[in-house]
């Protein structure tokens, strides 16, 4: 949307209708970066796909581009994990910076270490929300756990480790990945 891009027009078309943007335009901007130099040498998709249609039109769209997925991974925690550790963060007005009231907590409570501005709750991180975000999650995204381990992909991360234990199993397995790939090349 920001490069002002043909299928950015259409995806705003929808949001300013209010309207979620349909699986297939979102399919086809990704492909679209997806199938640049930039991703020729391997590309992570975060946060997408949510549903089974969208893995579905994404693996058809990655089929005629003669791509394909190699791994997905699935970072698993317990919902009362996720809500401990989202509803901890705090975030600051001035520029994002991101403190947990645990894992990272700033120096001074409610004041950002970096420019010392205010620390608040994200509308995102309110307890109702993530309650709200979680039964999304468990009706419309976990069915991709089984979708994805039918086709052999999945690589569960134990999520409730310690979050530098997480990030450090998630960058073995891309490590692992990628040599996988290379090898298979
Ligand atoms: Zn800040």
């Amino acid at each position: 949307m920001r490069e002002e891009t043909e299928l950015g027009r259409t995806a705003k078309e929808y949001m300013d209708r209010g309207d979620l943007v349909p699986d297939e335009v979102i399919v086809a901007a990704i492909a679209e970066r997806i199938d640049s130099t930039e991703a020729a040498d391997g590309f992570i998709l975060d946060g997408f796909p949510r549903t089974v249609p969208q893995a579905e039109a994404l693996d058809a769209k990655l089929g005629e581009l003669g791509r394909r997925l190699t791994g997905v991974l699935l970072i698993d925690a317990p919902d009362e994990e996720v809500v401990r550790r989202l509803g901890g963060r705090r975030t600051c007005v001035e520029a994002g910076h991101v403190f947990h009231v645990e894992f990272n907590p700033p120096k001074r409570e409610g004041v950002c270490d970096v420019d010392g501005s205010e620390l608040i709750i994200r509308d995102d991180d309110q307890p109702d929300v993530i309650r709200h975000r979680l039964e999304t999650y468990h009706e419309k995204t976990e069915p991709l756990i089984s979708y994805y381990d039918h086709q052999s992909l999945l690589r569960r991360i134990e999520g409730a480790s310690p979050p530098d234990e997480v990030a450090g199993e998630v960058a073995r397995t891309l490590a692992t990945l990628k040599l996988e790939a290379d090898e298979a090349i």
